[in-house]
């Protein structure tokens, strides 16, 4: 395993080194590689340019792990205002939201501003986006953040999903729990996004190693493609790409049925590829202020984004 995946992803949830690197000028550029801006404008500068290279997007507004109630309200209002952004430059079709749970108040304690709890809190918020985005021709997509937040997400879904069937969520291969969840994820129009998991999980709950997270993920692709939902393919390993596509082949599925789906800035060649063959392939574009969590989980799987981070800071100097 990349070595220092786990000291960075530690380092992620820091405030003060959050701070430090924020602040740095230098970070802007280096940022800039995986994420398209801070406006709502720039998001949707990025969205146009992303279609009219024949890829879709899924929007992410950047915020996780809000800490009270009117951050996760300033978040519901971001999405809100990209959602008639969208509408207005009239590139809302077809588009997704990405939201991460933790950014519309998952995680807050119950208190004046948030009565129900956190998980309520986040129920209200999330329903507001997703009420707004299908209203408006769009769809959404749940984010699975770290394994305590799970089975809190997977009930939310459930909740959102008896009005909007097809609200996707984010499933995560490395789990070890992630065939049992799968086995109430395939029914029809399910839409799944299957990713190997960006985040630091204890042995008792993931498996560690590269290639048994890979197979895992193989194993989980497996029964996506042969389920009734909509697979929706979320890595960059081109073992894993070539095996979608061969699975999907062996399931007779039609080539819209399914889907590949790559960060903003990672293989962007690969992903012209891909959609150049015809397969509907999706970017997932984050954007705002709130980078730091986001970018220092790309820093974490790749020694080569730290090195260049690292090296951007030095050339300044
Ligand atoms: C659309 C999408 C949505 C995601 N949503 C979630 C989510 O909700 N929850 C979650 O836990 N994780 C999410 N992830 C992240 C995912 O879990 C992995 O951490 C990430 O995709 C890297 O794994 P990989 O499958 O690309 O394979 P890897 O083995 O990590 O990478 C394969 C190859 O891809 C390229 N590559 C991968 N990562 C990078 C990088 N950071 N910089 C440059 N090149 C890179 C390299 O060429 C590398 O050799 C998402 C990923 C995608 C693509």
């Amino acid at each position: 395993m990349y070595l220092l995946r786990k000291p960075i992803l530690a380092l992620s949830r820091n405030h003060a080194v959050r701070d430090l690197i924020s602040r740095a000028p230098v970070t802007r550029d280096v940022v800039q590689r995986f994420v398209a801006g801070e406006t709502t404008a720039d998001a949707v500068t990025a969205v146009r340019r992303l279609r009219s290279a024949g890829l879709q997007v899924t929007c992410d507004f950047l915020g996780e792990d809000c800490t009270n109630a009117a951050q996760a309200d300033a978040t519901v209002a971001g999405y809100l205002d990209l959602i008639d952004a969208l509408v207005d430059a009239g590139l809302v079709a077809g588009a997704e939201l990405s939201v991460k749970l933790s950014a519309v108040g998952q995680a807050l304690p119950s208190g004046p501003d948030v009565p129900g709890g956190g998980e309520a809190y986040a129920t209200a918020g999330a329903r507001k986006i997703v009420e707004a985005a299908y209203g408006a021709g769009a769809r959404v997509t749940l984010d699975m953040e770290d394994h305590r937040t799970v089975d809190s997400t997977l009930q939310i879904l459930t909740g959102l999903r008896s009005d909007f069937p097809d609200v996707g969520v984010a499933i995560q291969a490395m789990l070890l729990r992630t065939p049992q969840d799968l086995a109430e994820l395939t029914g029809p129009g399910s839409r799944v996004r299957l990713v190997k998991g960006a985040y630091d999980e204890p042995s008792s709950v993931a498996f560690a190693e590269p290639a048994e997270v890979d197979l895992a993920y193989v194993r989980a692709l497996r029964v996506l493609m042969a389920g009734r939902g909509r697979p929706m393919v979320g890595s960059h390993d081109p073992r894993l790409i070539a095996i979608a596509e061969r699975l999907a082949s062996d399931n007779g599925r039609a080539a819209d049925s399914w889907e590949y789906q790559m960060l903003y800035g990672i293989r962007p060649d690969e992903q012209s590829r891909l959609a150049a063959r015809g397969h509907p392939v999706r970017i997932y574009l984050p954007y705002g202020h709130d980078w730091y969590g986001y970018f220092t989980r790309r820093l974490a799987e790749r020694p080569a984004n730290l090195m260049f981070f690292l090296r951007s800071f030095a050339s300044k100097k």
